[in-house]
């Protein structure tokens, strides 16, 4: 039996085990500094509540990255926050339309990921969990701020060349034909800060493919905050929270992170993947034929890969999970990889399939969601517009 097999036993039986066994050692609210910076860019160090945003798209059932790189790390900041944190979780409906998508499949993808949130042990007695295009706010504050965002900054932006590149299939993203790109996916940025700075957010956990946003959401707040002032800055400047398992890779191609838009469905392990499901893609997953496990993300990406998802599983250094690959082959590595997953999935899984049925429930937590998001964004809204004069 191997070490996390152990660890993973001694963990109590119930939903969501793995989640709390595996992840309770190491804890987000130790990665979040009490500090805060301050308007003008000094640091206080005053323990203050936090306003934590972050979002997902409903554009297909999660996948590990997600898992690993963001609502994991979700459920951890819920569980370690005070309670004067505010905590608060979209499913971003608008960012999904920035590819094209199918009505009925975004529909019920939209429903699922509630499901989801909540199957992963996101607490809407707690947590502010709602549909960002059931608040109107997002989608006015974005268009305030691409009116005060430069072209060239959006340009610089890599993400629409990805996600493009990955709904197409293609190999890099040089190989994207620009004439795909529509406006919205290429302001996309915009509304994601918009989404973060109508709740005046302070810590935003995502994953590392979205640090950009973060940083140009800071560019957008300080600008803001210098062009319309007031008594006092009207947005604090947001800090991305970084995870130690915050890029997930493609299993058919690791120089690609694991993403829900690509066409290839054994790039990625679903929430919803069977035990067979996850071991198959596992095993198919692309190593290389170097004997023994190093790891080595620069020339070995795709052994660096499940390396990384052993150690976020597991909860250990990734250094020393190779360790002990050494004098092993991929099989070994591939079989230890896939019971992992398989532990950290099967509890989740197991109440997003009896969540999804739930639908007057689901109904009514989207309806409160809405109602308390509306409710925090509301006055922020009402100063953003005195400020620019829109009264
Ligand atoms: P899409 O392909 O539709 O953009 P996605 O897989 O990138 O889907 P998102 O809904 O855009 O998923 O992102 C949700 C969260 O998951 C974000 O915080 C993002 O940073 C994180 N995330 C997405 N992919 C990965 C990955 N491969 N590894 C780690 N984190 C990820
Ligand atoms: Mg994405």
């Amino acid at each position: 039996m191997s070490l996390f097999h152990q660890h993973l036993r001694r963990a109590p039986a119930v939903l969501s085990s793995a989640w709390r066994s595996l992840h309770s050692r190491q804890t987000v609210a130790r990665s979040i500094t009490t500090t805060s910076v301050a308007q003008n860019g000094s640091q206080e160090v005053r323990a203050r509540p936090r306003v934590v945003f972050s979002g997902i798209q409903p554009t297909g059932i999660p996948h590990l990255g997600n898992l690993l790189g963001a609502l994991l790390n979700w459920v951890k900041l819920q569980r370690d926050a005070s309670p004067e944190d505010q905590l608060i979780y979209s499913i971003v409906g608008w960012h999904a339309l920035t590819l094209p998508q199918d009505p009925k499949a975004l529909s019920v993808a939209r429903r699922d990921m509630l499901a989801v949130l909540l199957a992963v042990g996101l607490d809407p007695n707690r947590s502010v969990i709602f549909h960002q295009d059931e608040n109107p706010h997002h989608a006015e504050l974005a268009w305030i701020l691409n009116c005060i965002t430069p072209m060239g900054k959006l340009r610089r932006m890599t993400t629409w060349k990805s996600r493009l590149a990955a709904s197409r299939n293609a190999r890099d993203d040089s190989e994207v034909d620009e004439s795909l790109l529509n406006a919205g996916l290429f302001t996309y940025p915009v509304l994601q800060a918009a989404d973060i700075l109508a709740y005046r957010a302070t810590h935003v956990p995502v994953g590392e493919d979205q640090q950009q946003h973060i940083e140009l959401c800071r560019d957008l707040a300080e600008s803001f905050n210098r062009t319309f002032k007031g008594k006092r800055a009207l947005f604090p400047l947001p800090q991305h929270v970084i995870t130690s398992s915050c890029r997930v890779l493609s299993l058919r191609d690791p120089s690609s992170k694991m993403s829900k838009s690509s066409p290839d469905l054994n790039s990625r392990i679903l929430l919803t993947d069977t035990p067979a499901q996850v071991r198959s893609k596992i095993r198919s997953a692309v190593t290389d034929s170097t004997l023994g496990i190093t790891y080595d993300p620069e020339t070995r990406p795709g052994a660096a890969n499940l390396l990384s998802i052993l150690a976020a599983c597991t909860d250990e250094d990734v250094q020393v999970v190779a360790a002990r690959y050494a004098d092993k082959g991929h099989g070994d590595l591939k079989g230890d990889v896939a019971e992992a997953v398989e532990e950290l999935i099967k509890g989740p899984r197991a109440e997003f399939e009896r969540l999804r049925q739930e639908t007057a429930y689901l109904e009514e937590v989207a309806k409160k969601g809405a109602e308390k998001a509306r409710a925090l964004t509301e006055p922020v809204m009402k100063e953003v517009r005195t400020r620019i004069g829109l009264v």
